[in-house]
């Protein structure tokens, strides 16, 4: 898994926008899809009430459910059956993992810090609170770079799906959620009427992005190895290569204080009943010392996304 389905009738957008939506000059309006509950109901909302919908953009991690990629392959169909559009899917073009892995760092000073802290010079490693590259590299930077030549080119207006109890994030696009007063319930509750369910996604997890996403709760992460284990096991192989380069370092390390193998045996020892505890590091004061974990012992800030 890690890329979708083979075959689907999705538009991997590669080229010119404007081949595929309107050629000449003027309007354009241009939806951002993440394939969630707030952006996927914006969009049935929008064609539901014979709003103009020129382009929907949607960027695919590589690292989204499986369920994930089945729902966006509906979306498509929908949206090509009302109004005769393909969704426009963006990609980096290497993917996450030759990012987190792979990706040789060029820039003078980073070079030069990786050289003194004794870090490999290529690979970003896991996500941190401090450097959260994916977001930008896998998202953000592809859609804003595609609605900005938009805008350089029409008259674009880009349309944002955040729900109405969630207007925090607003920055300047339109938000057709919030203008409408839809809540992040009431969202899910239209989705859900329209038969969109994410095959269950929602009945199981809080948020429906990045599978290996290092900012979601313990909670998500517990739910995820109990459901959909084949993707667990493709975070204990991500962690053992990111130690394996990284070692012990903000980069190697999954969240502070704990690597995948760490919540893993956490987890498998909740499951048994037993309380789950650690080594803490050797102190030299207070010597070593056991660890008790609860439901803190992860900073619990979720993804933004
Ligand atoms: S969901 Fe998490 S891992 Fe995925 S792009 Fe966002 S912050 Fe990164």
């Amino acid at each position: 898994m890690g890329t979708r389905a083979e075959g689907s009738a999705l538009f991997l957008f590669q080229g010119e926008v404007g081949t595929v939506g309107k050629t000449g000059k003027g309007d354009y309006h241009a939806v951002s899809l993440s394939g969630g509950k707030d952006s996927t109901a914006m969009l049935l909302m929008m064609i539901e009430r014979g709003m103009p919908v020129d382009g929907v953009f949607w960027a695919d991690t590589g690292m989204e459910f499986p369920e994930m990629y089945r729902h966006i392959e509906k979306v498509d169909a929908y949206l090509f059956r009302e109004r005769g559009l393909h969704i426009h899917v963006l990609r980096h073009p290497r993917g996450f993992e030759w990012l987190m892995f792979e990706e040789p760092k060029q820039k003078k000073s980073a070079v030069e810090r990786r050289i003194r802290d004794g870090v490999p010079l290529c690979g970003n490693g896991w996500p941190g609170i401090r450097v959260r590259w994916c977001t930008g590299q896998l998202k953000t930077h592809l859609i804003t770079k595609e609605v900005n030549r938009l805008k350089g080119e029409y008259d674009a207006v880009s349309y944002v799906g955040i729900a109405y109890d969630e207007p925090g994030r607003c920055k300047g696009e339109r938000y057709p959620l919030v203008e409408w007063r839809v809540t992040e319930e009431e969202a899910l509750r239209y989705c859900y009427g329209k038969g969109f369910d994410w095959g269950g996604l929602y009945e199981i997890y809080h948020r429906c992005s990045c599978w290996c996403c290092p900012f979601q709760r313990i909670d998500e992460l517990r739910k995820l190895r109990k459901h959909h284990p084949e993707l667990w096991g493709r975070m204990l192989e991500m962690d053992a290569r990111a130690l394996a380069q990284f070692g012990e370092t903000p980069l190697g390390m999954f969240r502070k204080g704990w690597t995948v193998g760490l919540l893993d045996a956490r987890f498998e020892a909740e499951e048994q009943g037993r309380r789950f505890c650690r080594k803490k590091k050797e102190t030299g004061a207070e010597g070593s010392a056991l660890l008790f974990c609860n439901e803190t012992g992860i900073p619990d800030a979720d993804a933004a996304d």
